[in-house]
């Protein structure tokens, strides 16, 4: 198959579709692929990489689409990128087109088989091409929350860690499933005093079991978050309602019973956040202060890190790749329902029920 990765457009994005060795897997199973020049830059991969693995580079987006019988991308196309799409054409990226009905009218008028990464299923009920990036993003956030706390950034001055004889920061982590998991498991490594509540409470015994008594569990509840609030150092939000906005669990008023320069950490920012005052940010300008508490809310954490955050995704993304690439979409959505589940649109029908019901739509 004709495989075409574009460079990004979509503003501060990094992350790139294909990496060279996802490259090199397709063309060693015999597959073509076109890439646009610069495609890698941004996450530290050079034309000539891609060349070594075997692509073939491109002038412009408008070659790669031209040429492509399946674009591979990571963010949703943008209006130029949907004007070069085609009937017949297979994209493979994130596309969140519930909230979007300019993109999903496109893709329908285009005729593409749209197949959105954040649908695609796996056994266990969870959403694997989703997963990798929440676990950057909780990697990052206790990383991001300590420059916050730093001084000079408007925060409390105190390190995470603490050093002997002087107590570590007290870390509260808001939702414990992928992102609170893993901003966890760097804080305890960092050393900070953690405590994470989830109102699942499976998961908190699986947190429990895991961490060995590193931190402290308890169940989410408005009472156990204003206990906790008084003393926190940093409060990370993670929480997720599958298909809704995130509940405001911090109220503005709530703010002036926090240590004056403590950090609040909104992860939960691209589902419209879990703190009342959250607003969302960008990594140029990633902090503000509301009542003398810090907010870091950038809503794409994982382009700060877009090298990383390209390979982890590309890991994910690689065996649907080689799969459609080898099948072609049908065979490969008809011999694997979890990659079916990512179908979104084909020759101009909708066909994702949740996205139709979002925007009034037959699926
Ligand atoms: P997840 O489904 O793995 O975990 C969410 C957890 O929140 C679940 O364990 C659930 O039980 C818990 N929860 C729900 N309501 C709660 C409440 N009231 N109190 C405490 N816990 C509650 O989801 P995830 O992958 O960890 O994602 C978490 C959030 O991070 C999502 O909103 C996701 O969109 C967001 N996210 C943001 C970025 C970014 O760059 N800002 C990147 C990745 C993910």
């Amino acid at each position: 198959m004709k495989i075409g990765c574009p460079k990004e457009v979509k503003p501060q994005e990094y992350r790139v579709g294909l990496t060279p060795d996802a490259v090199r897997e397709a063309v060693s199973r015999g597959h073509e692929v076109t890439v646009e020049t610069g495609a890698g830059l941004g996450a530290g991969f050079a034309d000539s990489d891609y060349q070594v693995a075997g692509a073939e580079i491109a002038p412009d987006a408008a070659a790669v689409f031209a040429a492509a019988e399946m674009i591979v991308k990571v963010k949703e196309p943008q209006p130029a990128e949907r004007a070069l799409l085609r009937a017949g054409q297979v994209l493979f990226t994130y596309l969140h087109l519930a909230p979007d009905p300019a993109q999903t009218a496109d893709l329908l008028g285009a005729g593409v088989t749209a197949i959105a990464y954040e649908t695609v299923t796996d056994r266990n009920g969870g959403l694997p091409l989703l997963a990798p990036m929440s676990e950057v993003a909780g990697r990052l956030a206790p990383q991001v929350g300590a420059w916050t706390l730093q001084k000079a950034n408007g925060g409390r001055g105190v390190l995470l860690g603490g050093v002997p004889g002087v107590r570590p920061a007290r870390v509260v982590i808001i939702g414990g499933g992928v992102v609170g998991t893993a901003a966890a498991r760097v804080a305890v490594g960092m050393g900070a005093n953690v405590t994470v509540l989830d109102r699942s409470v499976p998961r908190l015994s699986y947190l429990d079991d895991i961490f060995m008594g590193k931190l402290t569990t308890q169940y989410s509840s408005a009472g156990a978050i204003a206990d906790l609030l008084p003393t926190a150092d940093m409060v990370i939000g993670a929480v997720l309602i599958p298909g809704a906005a995130a509940p405001k669990l911090v109220s503005r008023a709530q703010l002036s019973s926090m240590l004056p320069g403590a950090a609040l950490v909104d992860v939960a920012i691209d589902q419209g956040g879990c703190f009342e005052t959250s607003r969302a940010t960008t990594h140029q300008d990633p902090i503000y202060e509301v009542d003398g508490v810090m907010h870091y809310c950038v809503a794409n954490m994982p382009g700060a890190v877009a090298r990383t955050s390209t390979q982890a995704l590309g890991n994910a993304t690689l065996p649907f790749v080689l799969a459609l690439a080898a099948k072609g979409w049908r065979q490969a959505l008809a011999d694997d329902p979890h990659l079916r589940a990512g179908l979104a649109t084909h020759a101009g029908r909708l066909a994702s029920p949740p996205v139709g019901e979002a925007l009034g739509l037959e699926a």
